[in-house]
């Protein structure tokens, strides 16, 4: 586990950034690195040995015994708090909790390209979320979730999800290494799959909207692109992609970033 403090000096986005964003940068790691103990085992199952396409949504009926997804899901009341943590922050999840965004983030920091910059690209890839969205609901409802053919196994992950690649079908495979080679092109281009691919980043976008609390720039801006540029995801407060994250708290030389209640454009 990485030791706070180097997570820190090496977070800290401006060298002028407040005592505020500091703190804040701290409490989000710890937030991450609590969230990555308490849901990161089940984030590999779901890669590397989770049978179903669309992963973490059928635990109930799953053969993989050893996965964690079976206990939280007897637990359904657990997940209320992702629609209620929706509902007043966003996309929160993904900057405080989500254990996939947190290695996405980590790997981020060795990209050489940290994508901080407007152009077409950056404009419109982030839609290749919905896109990913569409893709997962079309698994799930169209083709009836498909499931592999995971040999029943208990303990030894690595050899039970080598186990698991030798029997599994061709659209498992597709997806797999989609999401595992999006992973990887994380360490060229920083954050690519939470940037670019994922479907439940697509869905917490497209209901982020309906946040009542959020990150925001006020008439002050003067698009400066500052933020921007501190921002992992390579955005702006409360635009396409803004995970409330707020390392960009403190970098506005206008003073123009605020966080709290604010009207959807
Ligand atoms: S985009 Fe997906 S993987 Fe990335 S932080 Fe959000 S939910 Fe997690
Ligand atoms: S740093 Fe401030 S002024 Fe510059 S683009 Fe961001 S919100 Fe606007
Ligand atoms: S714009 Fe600011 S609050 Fe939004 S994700 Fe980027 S750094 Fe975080």
């Amino acid at each position: 586990m990485s030791n706070p403090a180097i997570i820190l000096s090496k977070d800290i986005p401006h060298a002028n950034a407040g005592a505020s964003t500091v703190r804040l940068i701290i409490w989000r790691r710890l937030s991450q690195l609590a969230m990555v103990g308490l849901l990161g085992q089940w984030s590999f199952y779901g890669i590397f040995r989770c049978p179903f396409l669309v992963p973490y949504i059928s635990c109930q009926n799953c053969p993989v015994i050893t996965c964690h997804g079976r206990l939280f899901t007897m637990f359904w009341g657990l997940w209320l708090l992702l629609p209620v943590s929706v509902l007043l922050f966003g996309r929160a999840f993904c900057g405080w909790g989500c254990p996939g965004g947190f290695v996405n983030q980590m790997l981020g920091k060795a990209a050489p390209l940290k994508l901080r910059t407007k152009n077409p690209f950056t404009r419109f890839a982030p839609f290749g979320q919905y896109l990913g969205l569409a893709v997962a609901l079309y698994l799930y409802f169209a083709l009836s979730q498909p499931r592999a053919d995971v040999p029943i196994r208990v303990g030894e992950f690595f050899k039970s999800v080598a186990l698991t690649f030798e029997h599994a079908g061709l659209l498992w495979l597709i997806r797999s290494f989609f999401v595992l080679g999006f992973l990887a092109l994380g360490l060229i281009a920083a954050n690519a799959w939470c940037r670019l691919a994922c479907p439940t980043g697509g869905l917490l976008e497209a209901l982020k909207h309906a946040s009542l609390f959020r990150f925001y720039k006020t008439s002050k801006c003067n698009d400066c692109n500052q933020c921007l540029k501190a921002c992992e995801m390579g955005t702006r407060p409360d635009e396409t992609n803004c995970t409330n994250c707020g390392d960009c708290m403190s970098i506005c030389p206008t003073n123009a970033i605020r966080f709290g209640w604010k009207k959807s454009q």
